[in-house]
């Protein structure tokens, strides 16, 4: 009975936001009805807290969007590897954010060294083994946070896709971003 109130509740909410949208942004309704063209990839976290969209304030049809857990980039990871053909090669997006966040659940399991559930083990192996150098110098939470971050973009610039793409294009940008849930802010690192 709860997870129908709480179906309910997502298609009542998705009523009311396509009758707003079409009441206010019908124009971004029938640009969305003939395709995309986003200039922007967006690899983040698949926290609940940071909704890309939303806290951009960005019109659907924006950002094209990779979420995995603790925005890890990895080259032999066929999902993401998939996204960034089609988002650089393809769409031609023109920037490339990848976004951490401070509380990071997945970044905060893999520095605990704590047992998880085989998948999760797996995942979170690579940050457990590339954040421990600077976990010998007594960082804060949110220098951890910050250098996952450094990390995921120095992987992804140097990914042979991501390589090719900006071979292609030279104004190709790939930046860092980390958001803090607890004031809503970006902040470039
Ligand atoms: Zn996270």
């Amino acid at each position: 009975m709860e997870n129908l109130n709480i179906l309910n509740g997502i298609l009542h909410n998705n009523e009311t936001w396509a009758l707003d949208m079409k009441e206010h942004s019908a124009s971004v309704l029938e640009e969305n009805g003939k395709g995309q063209s986003p200039q922007v990839l967006w690899i983040g976290c698949a926290d609940s807290r940071v909704p890309p969209g939303l806290i951009t304030e960005s019109k659907p049809g924006s950002i094209f969007v990779h979420r995995n857990i603790a925005n890890v980039v990895e080259k032999e990871d066929e999902s993401l590897n998939s996204v960034l053909e089609y988002a650089l090669f393809y769409l031609k997006v023109k920037l490339v954010v990848v976004c951490g966040h401070y509380d990071c659940g997945g970044v905060k399991a893999a520095l605990s060294g704590d047992n998880f559930t085989p998948y999760i083990n797996k995942w979170i192996a690579p940050i457990h083994n590339e954040l421990q150098s600077l976990q010998k110098v007594n960082p804060t939470h949110e220098e951890l946070i910050e250098a996952h971050t450094k990390n995921q973009l120095a992987k992804l610039t140097k990914h042979p896709i991501a390589q090719k793409a900006k071979e292609d294009n030279s104004a190709l940008e790939f930046v860092g971003l980390v958001y803090d849930p607890a004031s809503g802010k970006l902040k470039k690192i």
